[in-house]
């Protein structure tokens, strides 16, 4: 994805009071960030946050983590989180983290996550980057560091050929398959209670199928 670097960004994001700094501290003991002992649950590659500020919102029940690499980015989801604020919403089971996905098995401890989401990962079409698509081998074998055993993946995409290469990986990974659709807003069991993303909403406006599928260890 190219990205416009905005000035301040890291700053911003350094000085934000709903940003994890220092992941890793928190590794095995992150039930003590939320205050209570809910499952937890995060979105890689969660871009301006849309989805999982809502996910949050509903479900005041379950922790959730918003994880992005590019603080560019992140500083959109926490300029949107402030405005909700300042309205009066609280979100105490949401926080944000700035981190590469890759160094995930540094931050959470073997069974501490109880759902990833994947929305609309970056593609990386070269075969020759392959290895950087979040749902590559390379990709499922951090997450399988943390997940819970009986946790699950889910994944949306657009793109058709990430979500055939993802059909294959995952499996190749060790990982199953439980459900999947190429039509996910015309798939009546796999739709309900679907929040969309910034993405989602953009591409099906546009008239494109969106690709869904669970996996388990
Ligand atoms: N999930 C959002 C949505 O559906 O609207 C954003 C999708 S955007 C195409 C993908 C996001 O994933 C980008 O913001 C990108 O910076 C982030 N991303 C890609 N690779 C990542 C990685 N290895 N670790 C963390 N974030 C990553």
């Amino acid at each position: 994805m190219r990205l416009r670097h905005i000035t301040g960004s890291e700053n911003y994001v350094k000085e934000s009071p709903k940003v994890i700094h220092d992941p890793s501290h928190h590794k095995g003991r992150w039930n003590a960030v939320f205050g209570n002992d809910h499952p937890i649950r995060i979105e890689i590659g969660m871009g301006k946050g849309q989805f999982i500020e809502q996910m949050a919102l509903e479900n005041p029940e379950i922790n959730y983590i918003g994880i992005e690499r590019y603080d560019t980015v992140l500083m959109k989801a926490l300029k949107k989180w402030e405005e909700k604020e300042k309205d009066g919403t609280k979100i105490p089971n949401l926080y944000f983290m700035s981190i590469d996905a890759r160094l995930l098995g540094d931050v959470f401890e073997k069974e501490e996550i109880d759902r990833i989401y994947l929305n609309f990962s970056d593609p990386w079409p070269k075969k020759s980057h392959a290895n950087r698509r979040l749902t590559s081998p390379v990709f499922m074998k951090v997450y399988q560091q943390f997940l819970r055993t009986d946790g699950q993946l889910e994944f949306k995409t657009d793109n058709e050929a990430l979500f055939t290469y993802s059909l294959e990986a995952i499996p190749t990974a060790g990982w199953h398959i439980l459900a999947e659709t190429c039509d996910l807003h015309h798939d009546p069991s796999m739709n309900e209670g679907n929040i969309m993303t910034e993405y989602e909403e953009k591409f099906s406006a546009k008239g494109n199928p969106i690709f869904k599928l669970i996996a388990k260890m």
